[in-house]
């Protein structure tokens, strides 16, 4: 995939044929989709503003104005900061398998140290303005950390999202000192 637009896609696209990924902080993402939770997710954040969740089969973030409650207006999101964004917004645009779901495996496939997974672009990203911006270099870091947080979904994002929460904590811890 060598345009910098994907186009509309139908099916899961193999991330080996993206040539790069980075969060523009469009916000798109956060109001075009309902945002699920998880069980402990819904737990964790109905504690801290219940307000913000709505109670269903399956709860889901309130939206205000047609954007997620938890997007401020540098496009981030206050979720992260507290470490509770959700695992579905975490791994946005991306999806891991453990088994492939192309014909083609290959395209997909990524060696997690001996282990081996097969990531795939949602077939929603056609939304996401980040798809084939950014540095193609940082792409493998991107689905390396992608997949530590399939793992462990509380690990800590540094690749796949955007670098101005970075410049935000640096900012933070900078304030932070005496
Ligand atoms: S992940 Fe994509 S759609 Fe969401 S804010 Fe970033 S660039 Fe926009």
């Amino acid at each position: 995939m060598n345009s910098r637009r994907v186009g509309r896609m139908t099916k899961e696209i193999p991330w080996r044929r993206l040539r790069s990924w980075a969060c523009l902080r469009c916000g798109k993402c956060c109001s075009k989709f309902k945002v699920t939770l998880r069980p402990y997710e819904y737990a964790k954040i109905s504690e801290l503003m219940p307000e913000a969740v709505v109670p269903d089969v399956k709860p889901f973030l309130r939206k205000i104005g047609g954007k997620c409650v938890f997007q401020n207006e540098y496009g981030l999101c206050d979720l992260q900061e507290l470490g509770l964004k959700p695992f579905s917004c975490k791994v946005w645009p991306f999806l891991v398998y453990k088994k492939p779901k192309s014909i083609n495996p290959g395209e997909a496939e990524f060696h997690y140290n001996d282990e081996k997974y097969y990531v795939y672009l949602n077939q929603h990203a056609f939304i996401c303005t980040g798809v084939n911006m950014g540095m193609p270099e940082e792409l493998p870091n991107i689905i390396w950390e992608v997949i530590e947080i399939y793992k462990n979904p509380w690990r800590k994002q540094k690749y796949s999202t955007s670098r101005l929460v970075h410049l935000q904590e640096t900012i933070n811890i900078g304030w932070a000192r005496p």
